[in-house]
């Protein structure tokens, strides 16, 4: 797999709004906090597997993925083109 889906790069961005909601709701009530863990730990075992540079596994974030979707993007870390499909 040379290319990044960009199902799972919507997928990270869901989880990681979905984490910040419930960092917030839980000021209110506290048990979302386990929620903002779940959502968290999802959202690491998806970028572990899914959301790395599939040349060299190099970490990229959510910013730079998402701008990758538009725009002729290069791997920070090894500089091989990386496809968004
Ligand atoms: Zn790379």
């Amino acid at each position: 797999m040379k290319y990044i889906s960009s199902k799972d790069i919507k997928l990270g961005t869901c989880l990681i709004v979905l984490h910040g909601i419930s960092i917030m709701g839980g000021f209110i009530k506290w048990p979302l906090f386990i929620f903002a863990g779940i959502f968290m730990f999802f959202y690491i075992i998806l970028d572990r597997h899914r959301l790395r540079c599939p040349n060299c596994g190099g970490f990229e974030n959510l910013d730079r993925l998402n701008y990758a979707k538009k725009h002729v993007f290069h791997c920070r870390h090894c500089g091989e083109r990386i496809n968004i499909l």
